[in-house]
């Protein structure tokens, strides 16, 4: 099949060509025909599979009739990230080259003032995630009443960060009659019900297994100790992996990004780093850093692991196994793109082993290991010079190897600190924190967050409702939270403040005195 069998208005049809694509992918030679003809469409695929075009094509077709009218968007996409947000933006300038549409980004982490200003413009195409769309309309500076079409994308995505109930407030905003195109890697229950409740009879295509991985990319386990090293292991795998050109490298915690990425600087490496935390323009530089070359590696948290189209990334490193088996699967999906070859790498610690066979069950597929495996692996050199030590002066040796992680709360805080050192470079001895020093930060911040009134109240370019979660972070069950154990609070977090726990005297009491 070809482009020109699809329907496509003559211009979108230009756009295809100039691209340099030939043929259109499966879900784009299914989806797009029911999408010209003004049909609702259920989309099973993952990013990688051509999704992106397989609406902005039919959609930029539909667009060429009629105009946009000021704070009243004709069309909504849905993303969870603003990274993704931006992809989408991206294709619109690209396959809309000859259209001259309006298209608006509404995402956080960016100021009110232009967004504002492109919607006030009339925007034909608006691309928002839900809690900056839903603020923007709150605050009265939207009217959802004009939307024709509306794309949910990456549901799934969208229901681990906890988006479902502000997509299911959207979807009640916009007028009934609009055409919903509805996207999603995998079809949980809570999908299923969403799109039950918001399609109407949809035509459903369905392109790939979600928990498919893909066929060009190369696994490979590689044990390690852990601690420093792990960052070892990490650091000989960027040396030596073959054919290394530039790689992602995945951390479970947006803490241990920020550790990875000082301690790879420290060692010379061109790294940029990604993670919810960061704004919105650092965000945006590291990965265009990383996309036209100017560093090679790019550590990150799962907020990098769906969706982002960078096409030539020979290597993805897990250097901790991901929790959640089928974020491997998205993860790994970052190389391999586009039919070239790629390579995923897992580093795997005695703290990392148990994800391994959730992720094998997963997949289908055992996954080789590089060198020995974990049980094979040989202590590590300080305890072998332990066992030495110990066995001269006739003491119980430390324990090594698969015992690693079992040692004593002094060397574990020791280990961290040598970690904190590696990455920053040794602190002063003064003002270097103690363990119990360091956990209650956190705390601290929330103590201090809510003091005075106008700190509670939402900054200009933040979430206005305290209880929206920040925007790409998890926020749903415990165990995927992980992400989220060192994400700041928002608003009054869980604390309750000092005023409310002071005692205080009351009338009734007095008149007992
Ligand atoms: P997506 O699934 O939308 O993230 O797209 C993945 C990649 O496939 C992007 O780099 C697109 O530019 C590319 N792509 C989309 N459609 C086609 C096509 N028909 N032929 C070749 N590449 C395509």
């Amino acid at each position: 099949m070809q482009f020109s069998d699809l329907g496509l208005s003559e211009k979108v049809l230009r756009a295809v060509e100039k691209s340099g694509y030939t043929t259109p992918t499966p879900i784009q030679e299914q989806a797009i025909p029911h999408a010209l003809a003004g049909r609702d469409v259920l989309g099973i695929a993952q990013t990688g599979t051509g999704k992106t075009a397989a609406f902005t094509l039919p959609m930029l077709s539909r667009l060429e009739q009629g105009r946009a009218r000021a704070r009243v968007p004709r069309t909504l996409i849905l993303e969870p990230t603003r990274e993704l947000a931006a992809q989408v933006e991206e294709a619109f300038n690209k396959y809309g080259a000859e259209h001259k549409l309006n298209v608006a980004l509404l995402i956080g982490g960016v100021s009110f003032g232009d967004q504002e200003a492109k919607i006030m413009r009339g925007a034909d195409v608006l691309i928002a995630t839900p809690g900056r769309m839903l603020d923007f309309f709150e605050r009265g500076k939207l009217l959802l009443s004009g939307i024709e079409i509306l794309v949910i994308d990456e549901a799934d995505r969208m229901l681990d960060m906890g988006f479902i109930p502000d997509i299911e407030k959207i979807c009640k905003l916009v007028p009934f009659t609009r055409q919903t195109l509805f996207f999603s890697a995998t079809m949980p229950p809570e999908i299923t019900r969403l799109t039950e409740q918001f399609l109407h009879n949809p035509a459903r295509v369905e392109v790939a297994r979600a928990a498919s991985t893909v066929e060009t990319t190369t696994q490979v386990l590689v044990a390690s100790h852990g601690g420093g090293d792990k960052r070892e292991t990490l650091r000989r795998l960027l040396r030596s992996a073959e054919g290394l050109k530039n790689a992602i490298v995945f951390c479970n915690r947006k803490r241990d990004v920020g550790i990875v990425h000082k301690s790879l600087e420290k060692h010379g490496f061109p790294v940029g780093a990604l993670h919810g935390d960061m704004d919105q323009a650092s965000r945006m530089a590291s990965l265009d850093a990383f996309k036209n070359g100017a560093v090679d590696i790019l550590v990150c948290s799962d907020v990098a692991a769906r969706g982002l189209d960078i096409p030539d990334v020979s290597h993805v490193i897990n250097f901790d196994a991901p929790t959640h088996p089928e974020d491997y699967v998205h993860r790994i999906g970052r190389t391999g793109r586009a039919g070239r070859s790629g390579h995923a790498i897992t580093i795997v610690t005695d703290h990392d082993a148990k994800y391994i066979a959730q992720i094998e069950s997963l997949i289908q597929r055992q996954i080789d290991w590089d060198g020995p495996r974990l049980e094979e692996l040989a202590a590590p050199e300080y305890v072998e010079r332990d066992r030495e030590r110990a066995a001269r002066s006739g003491e119980r040796p430390r324990r090594g190897g698969r015992g690693d992680r079992e040692r004593s709360g002094r060397e574990r805080t020791g280990g961290r600190k040598r970690a904190a050192e590696e990455a920053t470079g040794p602190a002063p001895r003064e003002t270097a924190p103690r363990e119990h020093e360091t956990a209650p930060r956190q705390e601290a911040t929330r103590q201090e967050a809510p003091r005075s009134r106008r700190a509670s109240r939402p900054a200009e370019d933040e979430p206005r409702r305290a209880s929206r979660p920040a925007e790409d972070e998890p926020r749903r069950k415990a165990p995927r939270r992980r992400e989220e154990d060192d994400a700041p609070v928002v608003g009054m977090g869980d604390h309750v403040p000092s005023f409310l726990l002071r005692s205080t005297r009351t009338k009734s009491v007095k008149t007992a005195e």
